[in-house]
């Protein structure tokens, strides 16, 4: 995308560590190189991380790897929470703004969550698909295109799960009970983003 690097100025200015990947196989490589050997690391729930092949290549390697996607629904929360203050944490973003900003929606709120706090770093690896000018496109982009498409993965009874379409509903199901705007990283470095050339993800 040809505003990558202003993209990339705008995230550093907001105390993000950022990385740019023209491939796949570079995010891939970059992310082994970032996260130090021995780490413990966990995900939520991501279709990027998967894409770039990066779920296989951690556990080939020497970490530690904590995979909640392996795991039985029942047993999945008591999963998550111990795990939860991993050294890494990656996941995927819902949209970053031209701007800077990092937004994410989320049901029960663990993956925004361990963004907010918890794990020592956390690692977004965000496809060119992701990028949106304002933070009102964002939102638009969650609820018109990434609900709908992630919802169909659920066994839930939204109306986007039903026509595709957010109805904004109420529903206790809702895949998008939080919305969370990540102006800056707080401590400055501990949000790292890879910004990859390709599509990847919703
Ligand atoms: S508000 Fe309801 S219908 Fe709209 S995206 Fe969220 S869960 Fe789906």
């Amino acid at each position: 995308m040809e505003n990558f690097e202003a993209v990339k100025r705008n995230l550093e200015k907001r105390h993000f560590e950022v990385y740019l990947a023209k491939s796949s196989d570079d995010a891939r490589t970059l992310a082994l190189s970032l996260i130090p050997k021995g780490s413990s690391v966990t995900w939520g729930g991501t279709m990027t991380l998967h894409e770039i092949g990066l779920s296989d290549a951690l556990k080939a390697e020497d970490y530690h790897v904590y995979d909640r996607d392996l795991v039985p629904p029942s047993e999945k929360q008591a999963f998550v929470e111990a795990h939860f203050f991993s050294d890494w944490f990656i996941m995927s973003a819902n949209a970053i703004t031209e701007d800077g900003e990092l937004l994410n929606m989320d049901g029960r709120g663990n993956r925004v969550a361990a963004l907010i706090y918890g794990p020592k770093n956390v690692l977004v690896i965000a496809g060119k698909n992701k990028l949106v000018k304002t933070f009102e496109d964002g939102v638009r982009r969650v609820r018109e295109y990434a609900a709908p498409k992630n919802a169909q993965r659920f066994s839930i009874a939204t109306p986007c799960k039903q026509c595709g379409e957010c109805k904004d509903c109420l529903s206790p199901d809702s895949i998008c009970a939080q919305f969370v705007r990540t102006r800056l990283s707080f401590p400055a470095g501990r949000i790292k983003v890879i910004l990859v050339d390709e599509d990847l993800g919703y």
